[in-house]
């Protein structure tokens, strides 16, 4: 089993007025390093489809709060377009009531919502895991491939500098092979457009 994420987006305190609470996307891309805050794909795979989603939903806010930065996050189509105005505590001050709802990316508490499976598949641990898992559609397969995706790609870049030093023809043939699955995979990933 492996972690779901290596570590929580960085909070930073913003509290730059803006027109539209669209302007604060860059700050949250780099805050967020890429990465959804819900399902934790990196978006150098999709990165037109990456948007700005309200933790609380618009509807809880006033004109004022929509535009601010603290209630927003970095979000990937697939996990925004299943969030929406879901809400089930319906108090704004109440996040989850221990069974639905949901969690802050932000908190340490989400790092243990869910582990991977070897394929990098996200697993509920709890039944307000399972709430979310369900609700935000995180057991797409698009999560498991982008998760593999980064795996490989994370080694391909250590041995492409060792690669013109190594002699050994199975190891290149190692290599060779994970490209091939690299191209596969990002043709999968293609494919699982909807
Ligand atoms: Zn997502």
């Amino acid at each position: 089993m492996n972690k779901f994420r290596e570590e929580p987006p960085i909070k930073e305190e913003v509290l730059t007025v803006v027109s539209k609470y669209q302007l604060h996307k860059p700050t949250l891309e780099k805050n967020f390093r890429n990465k959804c805050g819900y399902c934790n794909d990196n978006d150098v795979w999709r990165n037109t489809f990456y948007e700005v989603d309200h933790y609380i939903p618009k509807g809880y806010l006033t004109e004022d709060e929509i535009k601010e930065y603290w209630n927003l996050i970095y979000s990937c189509r697939y996990c925004n377009n299943s969030k929406r105005a879901k809400w089930p505590t319906k108090d704004r001050n109440i996040d989850n009531n221990g069974i639905e709802g949901f969690v802050s990316p932000y908190s340490k508490e989400y790092d243990l919502l869910f582990i991977r499976d070897a394929e990098g598949k996200i697993i509920p641990q709890s039944d307000l895991a399972k709430w979310i898992h369900k609700n935000l559609h995180l057991g797409l397969k698009r999560h498991s491939l982008i998760w593999q995706l980064e795996k490989i790609d994370a080694t391909l870049d250590v041995l492409e500098v060792k690669y013109p030093k190594i002699k050994n023809t199975q190891t290149k043939d190692k290599i060779t092979n994970l490209l091939f699955q690299f191209r596969q995979k990002v043709k999968d990933l293609q494919k699982d457009n909807d």
